[in-house]
């Protein structure tokens, strides 16, 4: 009997996730990927012989990758080497006031306490646990179900779902909050940065997203090999349980035949068929007709200005000093409101930016040699790549901007031009095209936005979306939520429709 045949189109997180889980239940399943490697926006630059995460480098709830291996009947820890960290990250205001985060809570009202007093320290204690409470209110009926809804999230604690909401606090912006328990405004900035991981501003998203604290409390682990490492491990995994990935193959149509999907076609003109088809590519793609105009009605637009942040980072090679770096290091700006008036009012790169550092060499201590080491530095932007290119004048400006910012802290980078390689907004939405270079789909401003996200089916049968743009929200181990979403509602659409499904077969190729 034929397999289900299942076309996954992109390789990032949620694709490579959906196109494991299909596999390792016996489907026919081929992922088309543009780029000529795995993990999307978990991408690495080469500078020299030196590669280095340029995507995403913060790596939680490793529960999901947990789950998803031991679906397929293997152990994540067999596949990757992970190692937490104690020190989340260390955040600097200038060359005195630095503050770490523990993942030890104790540790942190410790360090908390001799920065900024006992009442911060106990304004910190109260945080944990109002986080930690909105954390468990929304994993089972937001977080881990197939698509947003407000009914869902109450009617799945029934009375109790309607005590709980204000607990999940949707109504107040994250920044007010913060206000609620830190009176010194530099913790209610460190905190309310959790905001940009969702791709949005404190001021605008609801204090919903301090859940993110709580997730960081949970956990973070430096991965051996790196992010991109994480995505070769998903595709091995994948291509193991049977799945086959084609990468350099661009996607111009999802084929709808009698009102649902039967296929793609790609750039090249070839058609492939398939009974079903996930597309992992941003929905603002979808909507904008990049996979035909029969597609389109399956996701709806993205305005520009529900668009999430972009970014300029800078991979580099580099001598540091004068800055105790560890992995994770963020340098805040003076003024958090100003710098969200830029992105968000302006639409203008900030000018002065709140700069994040990788430090891909170390973990909690120094780094391992003391020469150069591999960096990923980041600073929010806009999400305007479609509507205007950033030259090379303006990148230099911003580059001084975002290195003096650092060398008002202490931290001195010694780059060189030869060893670095800048990526904008405009090279961001040539990467990811539709977007702007948003990096995260819509963003989470009001409380109505999370409940905007497309879910995994569409009103196209046998067409599903994945990925960082759809439910639940983006990151690495939301988009793998996602990813994991799709295959379960394809196959229980294929079930319904009385396919049979065979079990797991091992084997399977790749043009890699
Ligand atoms: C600079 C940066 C820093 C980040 N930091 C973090 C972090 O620290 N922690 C964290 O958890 N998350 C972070 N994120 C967010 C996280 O990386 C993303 O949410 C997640 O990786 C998105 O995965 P995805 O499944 O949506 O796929 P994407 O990564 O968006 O990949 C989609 C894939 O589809 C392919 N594709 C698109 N169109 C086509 C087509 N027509 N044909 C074929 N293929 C196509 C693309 O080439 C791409 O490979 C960061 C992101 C960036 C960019």
């Amino acid at each position: 009997m034929p397999r289900n045949r299942v076309v996954v189109v992109g390789a990032g997180v949620a694709g490579l996730v959906s196109a494991f889980a299909l596999a390792a239940r016996g489907l026919d399943v081929t992922v088309l990927e543009r780029g000529a490697a795995p993990g999307g926006k978990m991408r690495q630059i080469a500078i020299g012989a030196s590669p280095i995460d340029s995507g995403p480098t913060v790596f939680t709830m490793r529960w999901v990758f947990d789950e998803l291996f031991a679906a397929a009947g293997r152990n994540f820890s067999d596949q990757v080497r992970l190692r937490p960290l104690e020190i989340l990250a260390r955040h600097a205001w200038d060359e005195d006031a630095r503050l770490d985060l523990f993942a030890d809570e104790a540790r942190t009202i410790d360090a908390i306490g001799g920065f900024a007093g006992t009442a911060e320290a106990e304004g910190y204690r109260a945080f944990c646990r109002d986080t930690r409470r909105i954390y468990d209110i929304l994993e089972k009926p937001f977080l881990r179900a197939p698509r947003p809804s407000m009914g869902g999230l109450i009617g799945a604690n029934g009375f109790r779902g309607l005590v709980q909401l204000p607990h999940i606090k949707p109504f107040s912006s994250m920044w007010s909050a913060l206000g609620r328990y830190f009176a010194d405004p530099r913790l209610r900035q460190l905190f309310g940065r959790y905001a940009t991981y969702c791709g949005s501003s404190p001021f605008l998203a609801p204090a919903t997203l301090m859940l993110v604290a709580h997730v960081e409390r949970e956990g973070v682990w430096s991965i051996d090999g790196g992010m991109h490492g994480l995505a070769r491990v998903l595709a091995d995994g994948a291509i193991a349980s049977g799945a086959t990935i084609r990468y350099a193959q661009e996607v111009s149509e999802v084929l709808i035949g009698s009102g649902r999907a039967c296929g793609v076609r790609l750039a090249s003109g070839e058609r492939i068929e398939a009974d079903a088809v996930i597309v992992n590519a941003d929905v603002a793609a979808v909507a904008d007709g990049l996979f035909g105009i029969h597609a389109r009605r399956a996701a709806a637009s993205t305005p520009p200005r529900a668009r999430s942040l972009s970014a300029v980072t800078w991979s580099l090679v580099a001598r540091t000093d004068g800055f105790p770096l560890r992995r994770h290091s963020v340098f805040f700006s003076r003024s958090y409101r100003a710098e969200f008036d830029d992105i968000f009012g302006s639409d203008t790169l900030p000018r002065e930016p709140t700069v994040y550092v990788c430090a891909q060499d170390r973990d909690d201590g120094a780094a391992a040699n003391d020469g150069e080491e591999r960096l990923l530095i980041l600073i929010n932007a806009p999400p305007n790549g479609d509507r205007r290119s950033y030259d090379a004048a303006e990148v230099e400006q911003c580059a001084k901007r975002t290195f003096g910012a650092l060398e008002r802290c202490g931290l001195n980078i010694h780059r060189r031009p030869d060893a670095t390689q800048v990526t904008t907004p405009t090279d961001f939405n040539r990467l990811f095209p539709a977007t702007g270079g948003a990096l995260y789909g819509r963003s989470s401003h009001g409380w109505t936005a999370s409940f905007q996200r497309p879910g995994a089916r569409t009103r196209i049968p046998g067409l599903y979306l994945a990925g960082g743009s759809t439910h639940p929200g983006p990151g690495v181990p939301m988009a793998a939520l996602s990813g994991r979403s799709a295959a379960a509602s394809l196959l229980a659409d294929l079930t319904s429709q009385g396919w049979s499904l065979r079990t797991a077969m091992l084997g399977g190729t790749s043009t890699r």
